[in-house]
């Protein structure tokens, strides 16, 4: 059997209708993790029970179903195929769990629970985020697994059905299992392309925090008649604060804010990146730091936000000084800024600028740090060249994400080279109604892994 064999399989899969017919079986799971009635949770287990289990036994996987220890989260299946010790170990990743379903907020003829096929496009909660994806990749072993009887490398699965109520539990089991999840490299599929029709590779992601800065002038509101010119606004203060952080363009001002791990070899990876395209707004060209390209501004640099502001009562203001004002901040992050130290050195840059009394408090939901692979990295230049091969086109290979995942759970738990190829596009309205998976991206994306995993059982991986 030959490398063309497999990839010829896995088309024949999707050109045969079974891919769209295996992905409408998932997307019948209402699996809401943010939704907490029981209903919700016994579907989270039927998930992986019904819709996950058999699949992965019937190509050879062992499989252990595991209880979250945080009540918050869902229960977790852990799968692994192992053919010979000392054969490459990949691991690999997907979340059966969704968004909530917005039933009746859909585009008419289109519903959550059931998987509709439009023109090009496949619509269903889940069909991007995540199960088209993890199905994509387990469907390609399969072909592999079919054209040449083995796979020539070990696999192990994590499946979470909480990730997008944060992941709740992830990193406790990571800690947990440990030595059982061990592995040579993570190749798992989450998130967008850049554009649709260019395979896409990402190997971390921006970290992100988000805070509050506070301004407490006096109790309540007073008469803006008769304490006018006496009394501190808290707004103009919370104002000149956020002036303190950037300037005006949004440049960030707080030095150990400013990165500086945007490095000759990160320069050259950003280089040819596109940064907009598809749907979305125009890139506003005179926002950000001025020196760097917009695709240096996303992928390699910090952002600050405000993402909310108010003081008094905006829908019903009255002649009165507010007692207080608020705004909802957000640091996003790249490798090289420590989460344990921004909430400090703000607090030193806005203490030095003489806002002693702007009160910085952060979300609970703490820290995460920022991850990336250098684009020179081994593993990189093997998924890339194996994905080059099967497309035969341009491949963006993307550092990190500007966005998020819970990617310091394999990198900093693990010790894991991570290598995150997306399976779907920016269009797909993910998180929102009207979620779709485009059937071109699914086809090449069938393929690219098909091909990957030949390639990895051939070789060994990298030398
Ligand atoms: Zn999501």
């Amino acid at each position: 059997m030959t490398r063309d064999a497999a990839i010829s399989r896995v088309s024949d899969y999707f050109d045969g209708g079974r891919f769209q017919a295996d992905l409408g079986d998932l997307v019948t799971y209402r699996t809401e993790s943010q939704n907490p009635a029981p209903e919700a949770a016994a579907e989270m287990r039927r998930y992986l029970e019904e819709a996950m289990r058999p699949r992965l036994e019937r190509l050879g996987f062992t499989c252990e179903i595991i209880e979250n220890t945080d009540p918050r989260g869902g229960p977790f299946l852990l799968g692994e195929r192992i053919e010979a010790e000392g054969l490459p170990t990949i691991l690999t990743y997907g979340h059966g769990d969704t968004v909530r379903g917005q039933e009746g907020m859909w585009r008419e003829g289109l519903e959550p629970w059931r998987l509709i096929e439009e023109g090009e496009r496949l619509y269903g909660r889940g069909a991007a985020d995540n199960k088209g994806q993890h199905l994509i990749n387990l469907a390609a072993l399969e072909a592999v697994l079919d054209a040449r009887r083995t796979l020539g490398f070990n696999v192990k699965i994590v499946l979470e059905m909480s990730e997008e109520v944060g992941s709740s539990g992830l990193n406790a089991l990571f800690h947990a299992q440990k030595d059982r999840l061990g592995a040579d490299v993570l190749i798992a599929s989450d998130g967008p392309r850049l554009q649709p029709e260019v395979p896409t590779i990402f190997m971390g992601t921006r970290g992100g925090t988000t805070f509050d800065l506070v301004v407490e002038t006096h109790e309540g509101a007073h008469h803006s008649g008769n304490w006018g010119g006496l009394l501190a606004d808290p707004a103009i203060i919370l104002a000149h604060a956020l002036a303190e952080i950037t300037d005006r363009r949004g440049q960030i001002k707080v030095p150990e804010w400013r990165p500086t791990s945007l490095t000759n070899s990160i320069r050259e990876a950003l280089k040819d990146l596109p940064v907009a395209g598809g749907e979305g707004p125009e890139v506003d060209p005179d926002w950000g730091e001025e020196s760097l390209t917009p695709a240096e501004r996303v992928f390699g640099w910090n952002s600050f936000a405000v993402l909310a502001m108010v003081s008094g009562v905006p829908d019903a203001p009255v002649n009165a000084i507010s007692g207080w004002a608020r705004a909802t901040c957000q640091l996003r992050y790249v490798v090289g800024t420590d989460p344990q130290e921004i909430v400090p050195a703000l607090r030193r840059h806005l203490d030095a600028a003489g806002f002693e009394r702007v009160q910085i408090r952060p979300h609970d939901r703490g820290f995460f740090p920022a991850t990336r692979l250098d684009p020179d990295h081994p593993w990189v230049t093997f998924v890339g060249n194996s994905i080059r091969r099967t497309s035969g086109g341009p491949l963006h290979v993307v550092p990190n994400l500007a966005g998020s995942l819970p990617n310091d759970s394999f990198t900093d738990i693990l010790g894991l080279p991570t290598i995150w190829v997306p399976h779907s596009y920016r269009g797909c309205s993910q998180h929102a109604p009207n979620e779709h998976v485009l059937k071109p991206v699914c086809r090449d994306a069938l393929r690219i892994m098909a091909g990957l995993f030949w390639d990895l059982g051939e070789t060994g991986g990298p030398a």
